[in-house]
């Protein structure tokens, strides 16, 4: 490659108009009716399907895909590679890891019993919804219709096939709640009761708030069976 070639590539473009200010890199391909908010990048041979709507400071890494009429809001980071499929709904501040996996077809077939082709019209949707916070660890694979509660934290690998609750640590195949963290991300050791809450303290200084129920059921679980809510 010539160095006149490897310039032209490396341009990064900056889109303007009167409401926004975000950068969109050269190479990334960003489809009609795509809004994106101001001081967002999207980054190398990244690619954002129709519909989309993405918030404010979000970063769009190297080759992501996000798949049509996804909802991301601000504050937003989606690492290399990762696969947002379609409707997906991403709040405020989550972190989704390299090459995390969404998926939207709870029964998926290439074809119909009579052997066409499945049209769009020929499936149906299950949305995942990704919780204030939250953060998923690499390579993770996200089933159909799942939601991830606010700063809940999926370890590298994870293979998360029912709803996490909010601020549930769960890894494994398939994952399971082993613990709870902090807004700050660190694991929490220390839980008291008060009132219909069990409140953990971490060594950050910061309490966390858990349903009881959610804490009562997941202590009461053997190691080798720790309880998963729906
Ligand atoms: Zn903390």
């Amino acid at each position: 490659m010539s160095k006149k070639t490897l310039k032209k590539k490396t341009v990064i473009r900056k889109k303007t108009n009167k409401k926004t200010d975000f950068f969109v890199h050269s190479t990334a391909e960003v489809e009609d009716d795509v809004q994106i908010g101001q001081g967002t990048k999207v980054w190398h041979f990244a690619h954002i399907r129709k519909g989309t709507r993405i918030g404010k400071n979000c970063i769009i890494s190297k080759s992501v895909f996000i798949d049509s009429d996804s909802l991301i809001s601000d504050n937003v980071k989606i690492q290399n590679h990762a696969i947002v499929y379609h409707q997906a709904i991403i709040e405020n501040g989550v972190f989704i890891g390299p090459n995390v996996c969404f998926t939207n077809d709870k029964i998926p077939r290439a074809i119909n019993p009579d052997e066409t082709i499945k049209s769009s019209d020929d499936w149906e949707v299950s949305t995942i919804r990704i919780k204030k916070g939250a953060a998923i660890g690499a390579h993770s694979v996200i089933l159909p219709g799942v939601s991830i509660g606010k700063f809940a934290m999926s370890g590298s690998g994870s293979v998360i096939a029912k709803d996490v609750p909010d601020f549930a640590l769960v890894f494994g195949n398939p994952a399971k709640i082993q613990g709870f963290v902090c807004f700050c991300g660190k694991k929490i050791t220390d839980f008291k009761k008060e009132k219909e809450k069990t409140v953990g303290q971490c060594q950050c200084g910061l309490k966390i708030e858990l349903e009881h129920k959610i804490y009562k059921l997941w202590q009461q679980a053997d190691n080798t069976r720790k309880i998963w809510l729906r």
